[in-house]
C-alpha cells in the first residue's frame, strides 16, 4: 500500500462493511413478469418499487451483484438545485427559462427522494444538515460569493458565506 494513504485505507467503500453488494437471485427466469428492469441501482430499483407498488409483477436483473454499480459507491450526498449547477452556470448555457425547468425537476427529485425514504422507512441515515462548500483560494471564495447570490435569487435557497473565522465550527479545520 502507498505510504501517502491513511492508515486503514480501503479500496472499497466503508459502508460495504455493513452492507456489501450481495449475490441475490430472486429471479425466476422461467417465470413471467409484467416488467423486466435491467440494472439494480437507484434508477432500476426505484422504478421497480413504484411498479410493484402499483400491482405489477416486476423482475430486476443485473449483470453483476445487486447494487454493484455507482449507487453503492457514491459519496452519499443528496442535493437539490445547488448540485445541478455546482460547476457551471446553467442559465448561461441553456437560458434562464430552460434552466428554471431543470431546477424545478431537481427540486421535485429532491422532494421525491425524501418522500420515498420516509414512505418506505428506508434506514439510510438521511439527515438534512445543509451543505458546506469549501473555497481553496480567496478568488474561489469570491466566486462562491457570486454563486451564492445566484442561488439565493430563486426565493427558496438560503445560502450564506462562512467566514474563515467560523470555518472551524463547520469542518473542524482551518485549511
Ligand atoms: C464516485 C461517485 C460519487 C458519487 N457521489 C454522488 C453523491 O454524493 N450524490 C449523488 O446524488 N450522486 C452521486 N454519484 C452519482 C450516483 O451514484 C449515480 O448517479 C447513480 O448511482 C446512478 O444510478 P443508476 O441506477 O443509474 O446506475 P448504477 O447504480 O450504476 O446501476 C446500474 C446497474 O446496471 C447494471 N447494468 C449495466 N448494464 C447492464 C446490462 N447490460 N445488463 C444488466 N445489468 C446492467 C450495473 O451492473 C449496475 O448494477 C456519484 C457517483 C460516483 C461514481
Amino acid at each position: 500500500m502507498h505510504e501517502f494513504l491513511a492508515d486503514g485505507f480501503s479500496e472499497q467503500p466503508w459502508w460495504w462493511r455493513d452492507a456489501a453488494p450481495v449475490e441475490q437471485s430472486t429471479c425466476d427466469a422461467s417465470g413471467e413478469a409484467d416488467v423486466v428492469v435491467v440494472g439494480s441501482g437507484y434508477a432500476g430499483l426505484s422504478s421497480a418499487l413504484e411498479l410493484a407498488r402499483s400491482g405489477l409483477k416486476v423482475t430486476v436483473i443485473d449483470a453483476g451483484k445487486c447494487g454493484i454499480g455507482a449507487s453503492t459507491r457514491n459519496a452519499g450526498f443528496l442535493s437539490g438545485r445547488a448540485g445541478v449547477s455546482k460547476q457551471i452556470n446553467l442559465q448561461a448555457i441553456v437560458g434562464t427559462e430552460h434552466a428554471n425547468r431543470i431546477f424545478a425537476e431537481a427540486d421535485k427529485a429532491y422532494d421525491h427522494l425524501k418522500a420515498l425514504v420516509s414512505r418506505e422507512n428506508i434506514q439510510c441515515n438521511l439527515d438534512s444538515v445543509g451543505r458546506f462548500v469549501g473555497a481553496h483560494t480567496p478568488a474561489a471564495y469570491d466566486k462562491l460569493s457570486k454563486k451564492m447570490d445566484e442561488y439565493n435569487n430563486d426565493g427558496r435557497s438560503n445560502f450564506r458565506m462562512v467566514s474563515k473565522r467560523e470555518q472551524r465550527d463547520y469542518v473542524a479545520s482551518d485549511y
